[in-house]
């Protein structure tokens, strides 16, 4: 009998525990994640996946050659745990460059952070400076992450969204066209608002955002005391001789903002996440307590190869041989093929000034996927579930990068990753040719 009692008394204490909430409720909310969806069906269905952001590409060999060197070399301290707060050689060298590109002289040990790619540094951000109720411009269509890491610190996002003015008569849409409302704007900020998140170039639409435009913010950054993350990952990919203009480089903006860059982006290497934070120590001691309080450490040989491509990046800044000289020219000629080919099918592209993404218009293609009224998910959410599974060709819906309460409004849009090989952009332009000709066909 005691036995039989004993296991009762364990059953219901086993079932009292299971029935507590397991989940913090700072996840309430924010568990769905579309990558994850979306990265799946390009697995097991694409033939042709320009879907998820990564060159499939290798990177430059100086730098392939660079991380041999680390791990093989006589250093063998490159195994081990280096600097938390970032691997000297890799903070010294980022504090050369961007003293140059700021005009002023960082200290590498307290305007330089190394993270575990951009999406740490976000997280870092978001955690050092968003207290319960805080609230977060983020100017849509906006990197997807942005808005979970806002809340999972207590913020409120608030939403301002770049809106599309039609193009000049028969020209292709331009990621220019798309722009913020000053009014708008300016109705957003408030003495609750802590942070605006900037990404320009801008994924998913590659907009540069124009000194202009940068103004704009930076005056109302100013006037109401708030802080701007920064993420400038696609820094070095802007086109047809477009510049990448620096927020930080604007009246009052340097004691106020975060950069935010990526190895990843900057040399083709998106697996090794190595990222980094620049910004006045004021800032960036926040940002160290949140990291040395998570992750403390990033990889060490991949620091020590990133600080040697940008040792020679550095040598060559503007010259030719420049890696961030060739990388966007080719760049360049891929988005080309890519808007060639879709526009000679019908599937308008909003040409992209930077970034590797472009987003379409995938109005003429309704009839091949009919609008299921009523329905729960975007229109371009089962568009591009359809066109992965009927097609082969996996790309992203531009309602991913939309909050959910405004994600049929641009709902007739996919997002496409050019940063692919030659024969990867073929591939796809089959598709699409065979796809239009089945059309005109039927
Ligand atoms: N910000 C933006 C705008 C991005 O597109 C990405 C990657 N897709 C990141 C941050 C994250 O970069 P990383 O891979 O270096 O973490």
């Amino acid at each position: 009998l005691p036995l039989v009692k004993a296991s009762n008394s364990l059953s219901l204490s086993l079932q009292a525990k299971m029935s507590r909430p397991v989940q913090a409720r700072r996840l309430e909310g924010i568990d769905k994640n579309i990558w994850v969806e979306f990265v799946k069906l390009a697995t097991t269905y694409s033939t042709v996946n320009l879907g998820q952001g990564f060159p499939d590409f290798p990177p430059p060999d100086f730098l392939k050659e660079a991380f041999v060197r680390a791990i093989s070399g006589e250093n063998h301290m490159l195994h081990q745990y280096t600097r938390a707060f970032g691997h000297p050689p890799l903070v010294k060298i980022l504090a050369q460059l961007f003293g140059k590109l700021l005009g002023r002289d960082l200290d590498p040990m307290t305007n330089v952070m190394v993270t575990v790619g951009a999406y740490q540094a976000l997280f870092c951000c978001f955690q050092a400076f968003v207290d319960e109720g805080d609230e977060v411009i983020i100017i849509e269509p906006f990197f997807d992450c942005y808005e979970p890491m806002v809340k999972m610190a207590g913020g409120m996002p608030v939403f301002v969204p770049l809106r599309p003015k039609a193009p000049k008569h028969g020209k292709l849409m331009s990621s220019a066209d798309w722009q913020l409302d000053p009014a708008e704007l300016a109705s957003k900020f408030s003495e609750r608002t802590k942070a605006i998140v900037l990404n320009s170039p801008n994924n998913p639409l590659g907009k540069v955002f124009s000194r202009e435009e940068l103004q704009l913010i930076a005056d109302l950054c100013v006037k109401h005391d708030v802080l701007c993350i920064s993420d400038e990952v696609y820094e070095w990919l802007v086109y047809d001789g477009k510049e990448h203009i620096r927020i930080a480089n604007l009246r009052g903006m340097w004691d106020r903002t975060v950069i935010i860059g990526s190895a990843g982006k900057t040399f083709s290497a998106t697996g090794w996440k190595v990222g980094w934070t620049v910004g006045p120590n004021r800032l960036l001691q926040h940002i160290r307590t949140v990291h040395q309080n998570s992750v403390y450490h990033c990889a060490t040989a991949a620091q020590e190869a990133v600080a040697q491509g940008f040792q020679r990046e550095l040598e060559l800044y503007g010259k030719p041989d420049s890696y961030f000289v060739q990388l966007p020219k080719e760049l360049q000629q891929k988005r080309d093929w890519l808007v060639q080919s879709l526009d000679a099918v019908g599937m308008k592209p909003i040409v992209p000034e930077g970034t590797y993404f472009l987003v379409a218009d995938i109005s003429e293609f309704k009839s091949d996927v009919p609008d299921v009224p009523d329905s729960d998910e975007p229109y371009d959410s089962r568009f591009a579930k359809w066109m992965v599974k009927n097609k082969g060709l996996a790309v992203i819906p531009l309602s991913t990068f939309y909050c959910g309460a405004h994600k049929n409004n641009y709902n007739h849009f996919i997002r496409f990753c050019f940063a692919k090989e030659e024969a990867t952009l073929k591939a796809a332009n089959d598709i699409l040719q065979k796809w239009k000709r089945e059309k005109t066909s039927s």
